[in-house]
């Protein structure tokens, strides 16, 4: 016989035995966290692919962590192979693109790594590189190809702050994405879609991606705005901060897009920085200033020096006037602009020509931009305004039908 204590005493230990098990089952089979690498490798096969404009000057320089190659754009072939440690200036010479002094290319290259990621002047990218000349400006670009939830990841951060709240981060993801789409829309046939500027939007390639970002994506991948009672992809403008209000697309960018209309921002006066609200003055000389409208506008090259620069156009909104049109007074004749145009021509960046809410003189042969209001192109999401709307409770859904009334949401992928 055995001692009924001894049965007792099994007994527990099988039901100690099988509780253990049973908690280790479950932890393992506890579906486990995407980690952000399978994400990215996901995100890989999601959405158009984006060409985006990183350079275009005379010489550019790339570095791969392994060894790469460098094919011919028409041909395929590879014409050069490069072992690691491996960087190689480009540079337009003759005609054609000379890399290193080791192999020349005529109609553009196209860089392989298995890394799947590269840097071209010192800055760090995914995707695919292509390197095309351009003969007449004797310069050579370079241009990402780039699937467009990884794209965002380089975006966001860049746009507004990753400790922002999620939910401006949400809505600003899917402003870019569906910008960026648009973009991609539009130019469709051309060698690259987008800049990495405030003239589109700020892409900084692999040093903005943040782990709340990829999260950010994931929630929203796949979200666009849509243009009401149409599949068209609408051009969610965005800009930092509009100061009390922001303006029609067609009234600030021309032409005849009615899909983004003016609202009003009550928002952004309570968390915008000061000197966003109120920027310094601006000043360019007017020799430096024609020098950047010949390169951006040829037809600026045949009217000589600038003597005057007047607004053309203006608009009243919340208590502001903003210029919408300038006239450019040369020695040989009249140019007029998009205010827009003059201001990222004047500062590529838009960082210290912080808009067009302000007053222009020319003083001592220097353009100044005084009493400047706001920071961007007040068209469509207010950035600060979005972080305010989101700490007063408002949800990504919430803030992108405030600034976007007119704006449909839906998911394509
Ligand atoms: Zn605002």
């Amino acid at each position: 016989m055995i001692p009924c204590g001894k049965i007792k005493k099994t007994f527990r230990l099988l039901l100690y035995c099988s509780l253990f098990f049973c908690i280790l089952n479950f932890q393992s089979c506890k579906p486990k966290p995407k980690d952000f690498k399978s994400l990215r490798d996901e995100f890989e096969s999601k959405g158009k692919d984006l060409k985006v404009l990183l350079t275009k000057s005379e010489s550019i320089e790339i570095n791969c962590e392994g060894s790469f190659q460098l094919c011919d754009i028409s041909g395929d072939k590879i014409v050069m192979f490069q072992k690691s440690p491996s960087n190689i200036a480009l540079h337009f010479e003759n005609g054609v693109i000379n890399a290193g002094g080791k192999a020349k290319f005529e109609s553009g290259i196209e860089l392989y790594t298995h890394k799947k990621s590269f840097s071209v002047n010192g800055r760090n990218y995914r995707g695919r590189l292509k390197i095309i000349p351009y003969p007449e400006s004797e310069r050579i670009a370079a241009i990402n190809e780039i699937p467009l939830e990884l794209y965002l990841a380089g975006v966001i951060s860049s746009e507004v702050p990753a400790r922002w709240p999620d939910e401006t981060l949400k809505a600003q993801s899917v402003a870019s994405r569906s910008y960026a789409l648009f973009q991609a829309n539009q130019r469709e046939d051309e060698n690259w879609h987008l800049r990495t500027t405030q003239a589109n939007q700020v892409y900084r390639g692999i040093e903005a991606e943040e782990k709340k970002i990829w999260r950010i994506l994931l929630k929203t991948q796949g979200e666009v705005l849509l243009v009401q009672n149409s599949e068209d992809i609408l051009p969610a403008y965005f800009s930092s901060t509009c100061g009390g209000a922001t303006f029609k697309a067609s009234e600030v960018f021309g032409g005849e897009d009615f899909s983004i209309v003016g609202v009003e921002c009550p928002y952004c006066k309570k968390s915008a920085k000061k000197d966003y609200l109120n920027w310094p003055e601006f000043e360019i000389s007017l020799s430096e200033l024609r020098k950047k409208l010949v390169s951006n506008y040829s037809s600026m090259k045949k009217l000589g020096k600038i003597k005057d620069i007047r607004p053309a156009e203006t608009l009243k909104n919340a208590g502001f006037e903003k210029i919408t049109k300038v006239r450019i007074i040369c020695e040989n004749g009249d140019e007029t602009l998009r205010a827009e145009d003059l201001r990222l021509t004047a500062d590529p960046t838009g960082i210290k020509f912080r808009s067009t809410v302000c007053r222009l003189e020319i003083r001592n042969g220097t353009l100044k931009a005084a009493d400047g209001k706001g920071f961007g192109h007040n068209v469509g999401m207010c950035q600060y305004g979005a972080k305010q709307m989101a700490v007063e409770g408002n949800n990504y859904r919430q803030i992108l039908k405030h600034y976007y009334p007119e704006a449909v949401l839906e998911r394509i992928y």
